[in-house]
């Protein structure tokens, strides 16, 4: 039997609790894969949310300085922001409407950012806008094709197609409702309505994929595909083996390794109980820093783990506010001591691994990732100062 430490150890004043590193390069070479998949269409960079919670600023940069000309945001924050890293060049499209309000409407002509229009009102009020200073910016007019959020349907397109015109939208677009499953019908007839939508509008950009969308079969590529998910290493079919490259890494130094007797249990609830004499790690990132509280084994399923020195381990009990106890007791690695990082997110452990252990997408895990993260953005091989 190995010698176990003492107690406890703790190590004084760490200088991160938990450092996230963002790996600009496989960003680009992402980026590069669905392009090079879509060609001859162009390809956009979905960059919400604070490009899916990695940073919005290096990552418009990054993707701008690799040749991507088109963003796609949903706040006019956003849009600010990308315009001030990316520079005057790419067009910037706002999804979540226009807002027909003055300011808003001076900012978005101000900054040269496009609306996404979702409704005949919102048409009709940028037709109607003529702004004191500079021009009116280009538009999208977003289609409804059966996700029933925003969106004008096919026949009020067809109804409006005079009144479309009018604007000169640069794109007409739609989205999938279910693109990451490859055999849902509904993708079939999604594209069909957007063909029948669009066909009295000829010569106008359309675009219709999203990350799933671009591996479809039918490769609705149209003119421009908008992938998001997928530049950010997300697998774009969960079930199966994933082509892009992981964007993410999350490290954790341990605070604190502790030993407990078997029939101990450890957290909140006593949801996890000691089957063995086991040695704890303590980490200090919790629900709080994005790791969903409910990445923990259950009879059913396997819970949330880390890498501890090459060995798999799993979380023991409930993930709490700001801490996560890791059972490391498998950990034969004489170096295990305070101090020493794990990993809890990288090439084994994905962010579509954590999500199904979370019962999530791996979406939900990206956009939490928490802000008390030390961030390193790796670009051309080398860290880059935030
Ligand atoms: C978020 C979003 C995308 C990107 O979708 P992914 O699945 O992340 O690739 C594309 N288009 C619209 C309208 C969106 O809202």
């Amino acid at each position: 039997m190995t010698r176990l430490p003492p107690l406890t150890q703790s190590i004084p004043t760490p200088q991160a609790l938990a450092t996230l590193h963002v790996d600009l390069d496989a960003l680009v070479a992402n980026w590069r894969l669905l392009a090079a998949r879509a060609a001859p269409a162009a390809c956009a960079a979905v960059i919400k949310a604070d490009a899916y919670g990695t940073g919005i600023a290096p990552a418009a940069q990054a993707l701008a300085a690799a040749g991507c000309n088109t963003f796609f945001v949903a706040h006019l924050s956003e849009a600010l922001r990308v315009r001030e890293a990316a520079g005057p060049a790419p067009a910037i499209y706002l999804l979540n409407g226009l807002i027909d309000h003055a300011d808003t409407l001076a900012a978005l002509t101000h900054g040269h950012i496009r609306p996404v229009l979702v409704s005949p009102e919102q048409v009709r009020a940028w037709t109607n806008y003529r702004p004191r200073h500079g021009t009116r910016p280009s538009c999208a007019v977003q289609i409804d094709t059966g996700m029933n959020r925003f969106g004008l349907g096919v026949i009020q397109t067809e109804t409006l197609a005079e009144t479309i015109r009018e604007v000169s939208p640069s794109l007409l677009m739609t989205h999938f409702v279910s693109s990451e499953y490859r055999d849902d019908p509904l993708n079939e007839r999604q594209i069909e309505r957007f063909e029948r939508a669009t066909a009295r509008l000829p010569g106008i950009p359309r675009s219709m994929a999203n990350s799933s969308g671009i591996f479809l079969p039918q490769q609705p590529f149209f003119d421009l595909v908008r992938p998001g998910y997928a530049l950010y290493g997300g697998n774009p079919f969960p079930d199966q083996p994933n082509p892009m490259r992981p964007v993410v890494r999350l490290t954790a130094p341990i605070l604190q390794l502790r030993e407990v007797e078997a029939g101990e249990t450890v957290g909140y609830n006593a949801q996890w109980t000691a089957k063995r004499r086991s040695r704890l790690a303590v980490i200090g990132v919790g629900y709080a820093d994005g790791i969903p509280r409910n990445a923990m084994a259950t009879e059913t399923q396997p819970g949330g783990e880390a890498i501890v020195l090459g060995t798999r381990c799993p979380f023991a009990g409930r993930v709490s506010m700001d801490i996560i106890v890791i059972d490391v007791t498998d950990v034969t690695d004489a170096a295990l001591a305070p101090g020493v990082e794990v990993e809890l997110l990288n090439d084994v452990i994905t962010v579509d691994d954590l999500a199904s252990r979370s019962k999530t997408i791996g979406y939900e895990i990206l956009t939490s990732l928490g802000r008390r993260y030390h961030r390193v953005y790796v670009s051309q091989g080398r860290p880059t100062p935030p």
